[in-house]
């Protein structure tokens, strides 16, 4: 039986992955990405909507009953809608035989798990290591289900790819899952592109006096500058997070404006999108942008900069687009760091 004491010291441990996690853009944006561990038969989960950043400062895991939270997900009920304070991918935590999983939006991952030819690529680059690819699935009990078949047909799986989405590592420790992770991300690493610069100048002049503003993160400006980039985003959404982004969930907010059809009226015409994209000058943001959508913006460039102009993009259908939860969306676009420093 494990004491209270031994359990206690395990909690602080993923709390300390969780924190070193959160803190990395490379890793995880917003309050995406989400920790857990089984302990005594109550699963501790991180809480939806919180910022894994803020894990050391913050009260940001929920203790569930285990066999509870499994008996929900049987009677087909997704265990985030019956305890609203868990995170969305309860379920899949549940799901896991592993004592520690880790999911991360792992932006070298997803830069392999948006290609049609993910599967052949990555039996190559991640050879050796128990891995799954998991095909698209919608977050939640989905997503669950998907990998709970996969499991029944090849058990004892510790690395899953999930295609268009990122990564989920399980282990029976927190030592294991972070040495797992860092094998899995050295394995997938990609270097990003440079991408052309922005044209400051230009930009400066056309948001004084507008509820715009220049990004801090000067990377941003790739969304629109880089030709290949722009080619890939224009041809439609890839990651779930680009549907939460884009008020239309179309590719038309990733689309660049030619900057001369730059005209007086571009502020009403796209009043409702958290940024706008002029082509070859950079990108602007409005200045009531959350800092989630700034997060997962930055965290857009860091993948498109990583494909390259011949990866066949796998890109979402309509109906996959449609099953993104709206109210998911909104939990990671609202959610606000804790220590109100805007990352
Ligand atoms: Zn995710």
């Amino acid at each position: 039986m494990r004491t209270h004491t031994a359990s206690h010291a395990e909690l602080h441990r993923l709390l300390k992955l969780t924190h070193r996690v959160g803190n990395d853009p490379l890793l995880t944006q917003a309050s995406t990405g989400n920790s857990s561990v089984k302990l005594d038969g109550v699963l501790w989960i991180k809480a939806s909507g919180r910022w894994m950043a803020d894990a050391l400062s913050n009260d940001i895991l929920v203790p569930l009953d285990l066999p509870a939270v499994k008996e929900c997900i049987q009677s087909g009920v997704d265990p985030s809608e019956r305890y609203p304070g868990a995170s969305l991918e309860t379920a899949m935590h549940a799901t896991l035989p592993q004592r520690v999983v880790l999911h991360v939006h792992c932006v070298d991952t997803i830069s392999w798990a948006v290609r049609n030819d993910a599967p052949a690529h990555l039996r190559n680059l991640l050879e050796g290591l128990s891995w799954q690819w998991i095909p698209y699935t919608a977050s939640g009990l989905p997503l669950s289900r998907t990998i709970e078949q996969s499991l029944s047909v090849s058990p004892g799986k510790n690395v899953f790819i999930l295609g268009n989405h990122g990564l989920v590592i399980g282990a029976e420790d927190i030592e294991a899952v972070e040495n797992l992770l860092a094998e899995v991300r050295a394995r997938l690493a990609i270097a990003p592109r440079a991408s052309p610069p922005a044209d400051y100048a230009a930009l400066r002049e056309t948001v004084q006096g507008s509820l715009w503003d220049l990004p801090g993160d000067d990377e941003v400006h790739g969304l629109a500058t880089d030709p290949i980039s722009q080619t890939i985003l224009a041809a439609g959404l890839f990651h779930p997070c680009q549907a939460i982004l884009s008020p239309s969930r179309t590719a038309d907010a990733f689309r660049a404006i030619p900057y001369r059809e730059f005209s007086g009226h571009w502020q009403s015409q796209h009043r409702n999108q958290p940024f706008v994209l002029v082509s070859e000058c950079g990108v602007l943001m409005r200045r009531s942008i959350t800092p989630a959508e700034v997060a997962m913006v930055s965290g857009l460039v860091q993948v498109v900069q990583r494909l390259s102009a011949s990866a066949p993009v796998h890109y979402l259908t309509d109906a996959e687009i449609g099953g993104i939860s709206v109210q998911a969306g909104w939990r990671y676009k609202e959610s606000t760091s804790q220590r109100g420093d805007g990352r």
